[in-house]
């Protein structure tokens, strides 16, 4: 059971300094209307703006190379700051999968120039990526991806397409994993790789998929003989799988797999404190304490991270457990506070169950479907 150990994590008094910085710049914000709260803000709630502020204020790539553009801070100092912008449901969502898994994935497999153009401009909140990892024909099982690059002079020509492309609309480019070889039934994981692609390049058109809420969150995307050049590869030709897989801990274990729906937990406890009925309380309380190891799980994984062990296995478990437990948030306020749940409602809480539940669906699906999660852990545990 080796792969199921967590550090325990202890937070310093400079830890702490660093939260009460953040927690300082949110209130502010909150007060000059800036935050407009709301749950899942870390894929739907969008602000180049907020992300600008971020960046100034050196909460982007945080822990990255200071010649990057990086503020060489630790992985738990930047935990910390995401959580509480997370649980404050500030509008993070332009520049989270830069800051997430674009910049970590560049400082491992990226080349001096790459890293030189991109990062500094992702940490100054002014460059956004999607993921372009999902196809009509490919989801979970992503080993059929067939979007295919064709090597020409000086680069690659692209053809293909990406479906449920979060914030692609917004992002200047995507991370798109593609066959550059033709696939070998034997050999599936083998002859793909991971392209950086301009998303205002000539032949890429997005189209947006509205939610059932009419919001527009993610997309598709279509590439029509893209030229791709020879420096927008990432890492080598052909290792695409391997250097795909090697972000996904950084996707999989982080506080915004367990905090979408935070918002909504903080609103029910204040109507329940308001109501003063501790019977009503005391349901929640096992929720609180799910909450509390959960945190202390994702916070060790931040933890060996940063000592570059990749936890895949424990990422996956955290967000199995995380996911149902933020959608269990919205089941159990439900149940205990009468609402007219509407996303356009002036009620706080009203709007939040509305968020909740009608992005609740997503939350088991996006990055890892809770199936694919437990065959990853069943797998690694039998493994052993
Ligand atoms: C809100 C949201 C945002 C997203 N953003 C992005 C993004 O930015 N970029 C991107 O590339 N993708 C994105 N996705 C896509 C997401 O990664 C896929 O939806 C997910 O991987 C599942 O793939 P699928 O939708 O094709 O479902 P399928 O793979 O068709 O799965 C359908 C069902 O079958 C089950 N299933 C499939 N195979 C197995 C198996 N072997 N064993 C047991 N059960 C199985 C699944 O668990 C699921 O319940 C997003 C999805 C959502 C909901």
């Amino acid at each position: 059971m080796k792969s199921l150990q967590l550090p325990v994590v202890e937070l310093s008094e400079e830890i702490r300094k660093v939260r009460r910085e953040i927690r300082e710049f949110i209130f502010q914000e909150l007060e000059k209307g800036t935050i407009q709260p709301r749950c899942d803000s870390w894929l739907s709630g969008y602000s180049a703006e907020f992300s600008r502020m971020l960046g100034e204020r050196g909460w982007i790539g945080m822990t990255w190379p200071k010649r990057y553009g990086g503020h060489e801070r630790s992985s738990i100092e930047r935990y910390v700051v995401i959580e509480e912008l997370l649980a404050a449901g500030a509008p993070v969502s332009a520049h989270w999968i830069a800051d997430r898994q674009t910049g970590p994935l560049l400082l491992k497999f990226g080349t001096e120039h790459q890293k030189e153009f991109f990062l500094p401009q992702i940490a100054k909140g002014e460059c956004f990526f999607a993921i372009g990892l999902s196809e009509p024909n490919a989801g979970s099982d992503l080993a059929a991806v067939s979007s295919r690059a064709v090597k020409v002079e000086g680069g690659w020509v692209l053809n293909g397409s990406k479906t449920w492309t979060s914030g692609a609309h917004h992002a200047h480019y995507m991370i798109t994993l593609c066959r550059t070889s033709p696939m070998n039934p034997e050999k599936r994981h083998e002859g793909m790789s991971q392209l950086l692609v301009d998303l205002a390049a000539p032949g890429v058109t997005i189209r947006p998929i509205e939610l059932m809420t009419g919001e527009h969150h993610f997309n598709e995307v279509f590439f029509d003989n893209v030229f791709i050049p020879d420096e927008m590869v990432v890492g080598q030709i052909g290792n695409g799988w391997k250097q795909g897989m090697a972000e996904l801990a950084y996707e999989r274990s982080g506080p915004e797999r367990f905090l979408s729906t935070f918002p909504l937990l903080e609103e029910l406890l204040r109507a329940l404190r308001e109501k003063g009925d501790k019977r009503l309380i005391a349901q929640v309380s096992p929720m609180l304490s799910r909450l509390w190891t959960l945190r202390q799980m994702s916070i060790g994984i931040a933890n060996m991270l940063e000592q570059g062990v990749t936890p895949d296995l424990v990422a996956a478990l955290v967000k199995d457990m995380g996911t149902k437990f933020e959608q269990q948030v919205a089941e159990v306020a439900r149940l205990l506070v009468a609402c007219s749940p509407s996303i356009t409602s002036s009620s706080q809480f009203d709007k939040f169950m509305a968020e909740s539940i009608l992005h609740s669906p997503g939350f088991t699906l996006r990055g890892g479907t809770t199936e694919i999660l437990r065959g990853i852990v069943a797998k690694g545990v039998i493994g052993q």
